[in-house]
């Protein structure tokens, strides 16, 4: 297996750690030997293979450069830069000014996200007999979405970027905690009722956990 060794002064044990671009990085203390450190990467070697293979399942960022296709809310568009200070789209070829891009971009998609996910949320609560109090569209960094107390469901942006196929199984998720606000039996029970594949859903879901903070920078 390939590593790379740092050893760093005042480091007093041996730690392993994945990288997001998928290498091993042992830590080490300043003169441990080659072979303790190897004996560590042999002894978690479970540990690393199982945590490699997440972040090379990972789907990558999409591009912003000139000319790239970015996926949002229901359609792929075609990046190109003008020099004015808005995104805008016409058709199906997304305008990004140079300036303050992410900035720019993240309230364009936050628009066209909420023209995307309202009808969707209620297409499905209909469908399945829902009732929901609000539909709100914020920018969380660490969840899709949530439901709230009195029934408002908050989806972040970020959800803009995943696939159709898993924005319908968060809307679903979130649909079912109007009924049961917790991760009980309940709880999948009616989940299941409504998306019997939500296993498979929501490991495919992981996948995506770096969009959360796509432009966030
Ligand atoms: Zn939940």
């Amino acid at each position: 297996m390939q590593y790379q060794t740092i050893r760093q002064k005042g480091r007093k044990n041996i730690t392993i750690q994945i990288t997001s671009d998928a290498r091993v990085l042992v830590k080490a203390p300043p003169y441990t030997d080659e072979q303790a450190i190897k004996n560590a990467v042999i002894s978690k070697a479970d540990w690393i293979a199982k945590n490699l293979s997440k972040v090379k399942n990972r789907v990558k960022l999409p591009s912003l450069e000139e000319g790239s296709s970015l996926y949002f809310a229901g359609v792929t568009y075609t990046v190109r830069y003008h020099n004015g200070k808005k995104a805008y789209a016409i058709g199906e070829v997304l305008y990004l000014p140079k300036n303050n891009l992410n900035k720019q971009l993240e309230k364009f998609v936050k628009q066209k996200f909420e023209e995307y996910i309202k009808p969707l949320t209620n297409q499905y609560a209909s469908a399945y007999g829902f009732t929901y109090t609000a539909v709100k569209v914020g920018s969380a960094r660490s969840r899709w979405a949530c439901c709230t107390g009195d029934n408002q469901i908050i989806y972040s942006y970020s959800m803009a970027f995943i696939p159709h196929v898993l924005c319908v199984y968060v809307v679903c998720h979130e649909l079912c905690h109007t009924v049961h606000k917790n991760h009980g039996k309940l709880y999948y029970g009616e989940l299941c009722k409504i998306v019997p594949n939500y296993k498979t859903l929501r490991q495919e879901l992981k996948k995506y956990s770096g969009f959360c903070t796509f432009l966030r920078q």
